[in-house]
């Protein structure tokens, strides 16, 4: 005889008639899983019942609630900076994209007015690329730290990029991986819940999203990315998170690197005052959000990056972890061009394309358990509405392992437009600004 308070089968009968789970089902159905009483079959029905039939506001919001109950949460709510005086905390997400190395140059950016960042961040999987994975390419930089070095870290440097612990809701671990295998990953209900679940337990005070929209996002138009970010504001916001959400273009990629160590060389030029003029906008806004949300107004964020403050952080949170911020990062051993084939406007240069190449070329993995190649990526020469010339350089591929290179061209192949000169394709970056 079990001693279950439901039974499973109940539970995703209710869901797949269209009903409403009730707060204690969901309660169980988590922490049964979690504990192995829940079988994987059991769940992916769940979850596809739930992609194909949504879930309302109480739902997601026990249900995130109950991803957090299944492991630790941080506390930075006593927080002290080196005077005494206690730290706001902020922290960004984005939902993932192409050439988005925004975190690097952002955290250390944002601490330099006061405001602690703990930024708990991923590696990559498939074709968008992971913060870790970019770090990792400095020299000596280590992601794991103890939530008591990130909480030294915190209030000394005032910023930390590492990886997320494995008590952090440990449910989501195990219902993502799931997911990624059972065709459930694009449910918003469930994004939403797998995101903020892992923010709130965190513990940030304030929590600013970039939800990419386009064809190197994983939302693809605007109307689902607007519904994701809406659900995600509401959830942190009744969860207490001061938490606001830019929709930002993922139709090209951000910058003009994809890859790791390139990325980290784009993000310090960004530091340094310089960078590609999309990567400095998005900076210095999401900063801008992350400033006010913590309650820091009229910060001049853009001369932080001007005069080196920022660039000071980002040293002092490099070797915090280990890392020599001025040692030469590793060089791919072996390039490939491609070129123009005609003159004209470059009209469209296709973030998934690019994205794909990169991940081709070894920047990213295929198994959670490869290795990613430090040098390898695609550098760009040109971004949507440069005129291009024909045979003019458009990108370099990199790689260590130069067997990759056709398979990285094929991904390319519909990724880039020339149309005729005096055309303009539309280049909008921050499409919009949610907040409740
Ligand atoms: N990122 C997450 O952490 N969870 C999702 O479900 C999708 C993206």
């Amino acid at each position: 005889m079990s001693t279950e308070s439901f039974d499973a089968v109940d539970v995703i009968r209710t869901k797949r008639d269209r009903g409403t789970l009730s707060p204690e089902q969901i309660d169980w159905v988590i922490d049964a899983y979690t504990r192995g009483a829940v079988a994987d079959e059991q769940m992916a029905s769940l979850n596809m019942a739930i992609l194909l039939n949504g879930m309302d506001r109480t739902e997601i919001s026990r249900w995130t609630s109950a991803m957090i109950a299944s492991g630790e949460r941080m506390d930075f709510s006593g927080l002290r900076g080196a005077d005494g005086a206690v730290k706001a905390t902020a922290d960004k997400h984005s939902t993932g994209g192409v050439g988005d190395k925004i975190t690097l140059p952002l955290a250390p950016l944002v601490a330099v007015f006061g405001v602690a960042v703990p930024q708990l961040s991923g590696r990559g999987l498939g074709h968008t690329g992971g913060t870790l994975d970019k770090l990792e390419s400095i020299p000596g930089w280590q992601a794991a730290l103890s939530n008591e070095a990130m909480m030294e870290q915190l209030s000394g440097v005032g910023a930390v990029i590492c990886a997320a612990g494995s008590g952090l809701a440990p449910a989501d671990k195990k219902l993502y991986a799931l997911r990624d295998v059972t065709g459930t990953v694009e449910a918003i209900p469930l994004i939403a819940s797998s995101i903020m679940s892992k923010k709130i337990a965190e513990g940030t005070g304030a929590l600013v999203l970039d939800v990419k929209v386009g064809t190197g996002a994983f939302m693809k138009d605007e109307a689902s990315a607007r519904e994701l970010a809406e659900t995600m504001v509401a959830l942190g916001t009744d969860a207490g998170v001061k938490t606001v959400a830019l929709l930002t273009d993922m139709s090209t990629p951000l910058g003009l690197t994809a890859g790791n160590a390139i990325e980290v060389e784009e993000s310090v030029e960004v530091l340094a005052g310089g960078g590609p003029a999309d990567v400095v906008e998005l900076t210095v806004r999401l900063a801008e959000e992350m400033l006010e949300a913590a309650g820091v107004h009229g910060a001049d964020v853009a001369a932080a990056l001007k005069d080196g403050r920022a660039m000071d952080v980002w040293n002092r949170m490099i070797e915090a972890q280990g890392g020599d911020p001025r040692a030469a990062l590793p060089v791919a051993r072996e390039s490939e061009t491609v070129y123009a084939q005609a003159d004209g406007v470059l009209a469209r240069l296709d973030a998934l394309g690019v994205g794909v190449a990169a991940w081709r070329l070894g920047a990213g993995r295929a198994r959670k358990e490869d290795a990613v190649q430090a040098g390898a990526g695609v550098r760009l020469h040109a971004k949507p509405g440069d005129v291009v010339r024909r045979g003019q350089p458009l990108m370099t591929l990199l790689t260590d392992t130069p067997e990759r290179f056709g398979r990285a061209q094929d991904a390319l192949e519909d990724a880039v437009e020339i149309a005729p000169e005096g055309s303009r394709p539309a280049q909008r970056l921050i499409l919009d600004r949610i907040a409740e």
